[in-house]
């Protein structure tokens, strides 16, 4: 069975629907990446999937239980980090982790395996609220992990994170998958993605405008990418508004094009930096998604 299961999902705020007819499976272990502009509904997906919000439309299943009329059982088997964390500030790091234990029904000798497993040892006693953001977001794992739950729910939790604090976090969330965990994270590092996620999907305006793995969602785009090696400021101006070109960005290699056909950005290449190498890549996600949100723009007008 598979870990997530929704079928026409659906959540309306005020007569205006945030998050649109959603189907979507994802089996057990998966680590999948949920991305979308701010304000696509990413957000209250997951806390539909979390039990915290009751959806308007559609049904699901998140580790087997119904989405409307088991969420109390469904809360047991999640794990939840928030944008903003949801630590107890005024608790120490060993308080908020108790607590969390208590409302589990789990026995207090966890947190000291918890702790350990974070670093959290030396910090026990130190306030949740005068951690640093890298702290606070260590110690938020550690208390959506510390009842083992089969489903990890994580909203953006590395944004504002420091690199090494993020190599960790996505160190445990990889232990997590391979026992068999479920993580679904939304966040807008897309290198994170490519580097960690198994698949992803993409939301705009409350609707999924595509699903698969990063390779996949490239291929579906049908977008190529040129890289002019060393180039620089003034080639990447000259490139702006030529024909075939849908993208310019400036890479630490030089260059990149990106649009629909490759012939068009090669000649384009050709045109405006003869004298430099340029080579055919594959394009970035980055530009997939511009490329996708405009079309859906273009759609809904
Ligand atoms: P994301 O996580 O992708 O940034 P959200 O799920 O937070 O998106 O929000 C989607 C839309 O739903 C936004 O327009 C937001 O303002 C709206 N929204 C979210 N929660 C509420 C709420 N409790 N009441 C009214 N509108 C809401």
């Amino acid at each position: 069975m598979n870990a997530i299961e929704v079928v026409g999902l659906g959540k309306s705020f005020a007569d205006q629907w945030v998050v649109r007819d959603l189907t979507l499976s994802i089996r057990r272990g998966e680590i999948f990446a949920f991305l979308g502009p701010n304000g696509s509904g990413k957000t209250t997906t997951m806390r539909m999937l979390s039990g915290l919000l009751t959806p308007d439309a559609g049904h699901g299943f998140c580790v087997g239980h119904d989405l409307v009329r088991e969420r109390q059982a469904l809360r047991e088997r999640i794990g939840y980090v928030s944008q903003h964390f949801s630590l107890y500030e005024d608790l120490t790091v060993r308080e908020n982790l108790d607590f969390v234990l208590r409302i589990h029904g789990k026995a207090r000798r966890v947190r000291e395996k918890s702790m350990d497993r974070f670093g959290l040892r030396l910090l026990a006693d130190q306030l949740a609220g005068k951690l640093s953001g890298g702290w606070k977001q260590r110690l938020a794992l550690a208390c959506a992990l510390v009842h083992r739950p089969d489903v990890l729910l994580l909203d953006e939790p590395t944004s504002g994170i420091d690199p090494e604090a993020r190599r960790f976090f996505w160190r445990v969330i990889q232990e997590e998958a391979s026992t068999g965990c479920t993580v679904m994270i939304s966040t807008h590092y897309l290198d994170e993605v490519q580097q960690y996620c198994d698949r992803l999907a993409y939301l705009m305006h409350g609707r999924m405008l595509i699903i698969g793995t990063v390779h996949e969602v490239i291929e579906t785009s049908g977008l190529a990418a040129v890289q002019i090696l060393r180039a620089g400021f003034e080639v990447a101006r000259k490139a702006e508004h030529q024909p075939g070109v849908e993208h310019v960005a400036q890479t630490t290699s030089g260059v990149l094009l990106t649009g629909p056909d490759l012939k068009s950005l090669q000649a384009c290449a050709a045109r405006i930096a003869p004298a430099l190498p340029a080579e055919a890549v594959a394009p970035r996600l980055e530009e997939v998604f511009l490329h996708l949100a405009r079309s859906d723009g273009r759609n809904a007008a």
